[in-house]
Order: C-alpha cells, then structure tokens, then sequence
C-alpha cells in the first residue's frame, strides 16, 4: 500500500543523525510520500536539502505561532524565496497556540498575514491549533482561509467542531493523539469525517502513537495510525491508505 504522511518534521535537528535512514525505515513500511515542515531558517535550509535527495519529500514553510513575533516583512521574503521551489507546495504550519505565551496580537497578525500571503500565490495552508479553537475557527471562516485548500494538521476536536471545519472546506487530519486512551472525542470525530476528507500524520518527533508512547515518534508510525483508524472505521487499512493518499496529493496538488 502507499502512506502519506501530512505533517512530519524530519528536518528537526533530533533527526540530523539519523538520515537518510528515517526514510528508508518509513518506506519499509509503505510509508512513501511526506510533507515537511519547516519552521525557521535552519529546518528549511534542511528542507531544501531533504527535497533534493528524496523523491517522497515534499515541504511547507510557516512561521509557527510560537513564534508569531518575529513574523516581519524579512520573515515573509524568506517564505516566498523558498516557496518557490517546485516542491514547497504549502504555507505551514501556521495557527494559534494558546498553550505557549506568546501575546495573542502577535498570534493574530502573523495568522492572517500569512493566510494572505497563501491565497496571494494560490496555496494551500496547514493548520496548528491548540487550545484555541474558537478564534482558530472566526479567523479561518472571516478569511475563507481553505479556498486553495486547507488542512487542520493533528486535528484534535470532538465531532462538532469536525463538522465546522469540514464546513469551511478543511481536510482533518489525524495524528498519533487519537490512539491515546483519553482521546475518545477525537475518534468520535473521526468517525464524522467523510473518508474523502481524511489524512493521517505523524507530527513526529512529537505525538507518538500507542503503544509505542516514550519513543520518539518518526514518519514510519503514520503505518500504526492508519491501522488504529482503519479499525475504528472497520474498513481495511489498504483502502484508508489508498483514500488519505489521494486526499493528501488532492488537496497539496501534487501529480502523478
Ligand atoms: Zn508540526
């Protein structure tokens, strides 16, 4: 079968020894198409790098609420220099992240600058949000943020909320924290989500899976993911990963 992971981060420094091996083990495992993440100048000169050397790498490049502050005009040239690489296909991971403090102006400004900056070179964004899906949803509805596609990245709302989003015309995409023993709104969301609108992701290094909780998390345990929702769905894990993987290059637009 064919596994796309939506959200990864193998250009985080903990997988700076541990390439290209991270990729060989995740294809061991059917897991043969990634998008990467970059967060700032380090992980996307890394990104660049990983783009060359792996026909499954695809990259995204955002500046990551936490770091809203230093979202400037430079931030924002740097973006646009590297998103016009043939295989940068998203702005991400953008959003809102009231767990961490940085002031929530700060957050706003940088969420809507880049969601214009995304529809002004007609790609599609990838969604963080943690503890703030309230404002996460006004801003993203206000801006029709989804309208050259759009992904709610670890998606992590109880069935309601899955169906606000889809409204808006979101992909939810799933992580890890569904398989987590406390997580029973999520799978209730899951099982709201029609399967043409379903991807599944790692998020690693963080969110891994169970029962593999404590190791660090890599692009392979999309595999465990997948099969956790498969099970849930009681449809077979080849045709959830046949869906996911074409929902991720639909709405990425990535051909062939
Ligand atoms: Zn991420």
């Amino acid at each position: 079968m064919n596994i796309f992971d939506s959200h990864t981060h193998i250009n985080s420094k903990e997988f700076a020894n541990d390439l290209p091996d991270v990729v060989w083990r995740a294809r061991a495992l059917d897991v043969n198409m990634m998008l990467v993440l970059a967060y700032d100048q380090e992980s996307a000169d890394k990104l660049m790098e990983l783009l060359e050397k792996f026909p499954e790498v695809y990259g995204a490049i955002g500046c990551h609420p936490e770091n809203a502050q230093l979202y400037d005009h430079d931030y924002e040239l740097a973006m646009k220099q590297y998103l016009s690489h043939p295989k940068m296909v998203a702005v991400g991971e953008i959003g809102l992240d009231y767990h961490c403090d940085t002031p929530k102006k700060a957050q706003f400004e940088a969420l809507n600058r880049q969601i214009e900056l995304a529809q002004t070179l007609h790609l599609p964004i990838s969604i963080h949000n943690r503890d703030s899906i309230e404002d996460c949803y006004e801003i993203l509805k206000k801006t029709d943020a989804a309208k050259n596609g759009g992904i709610m990245h670890s998606f992590n709302g109880n069935a309601a909320w899955a169906e606000k989003f889809l409204d808006l015309g979101f992909m939810l995409s799933y992580s890890g924290v569904c398989t987590f023993g406390n997580a029973s709104e999520v799978r209730e969301a899951i099982k709201r989500t029609p399967l043409d609108r379903m991807l599944v992701e790692t998020d690693a290094p963080y969110l891994t899976p169970m029962p593999f909780r404590g190791r660090m998390n890599e692009p392979l345990m999309t595999r465990y993911t997948l099969e956790f929702i498969a099970k849930e769905l009681r449809i077979s894990a080849e045709d959830l990963a046949e869906k996911t993987y074409e929902n991720t290059k639909r709405v990425l637009r990535i051909n062939g």
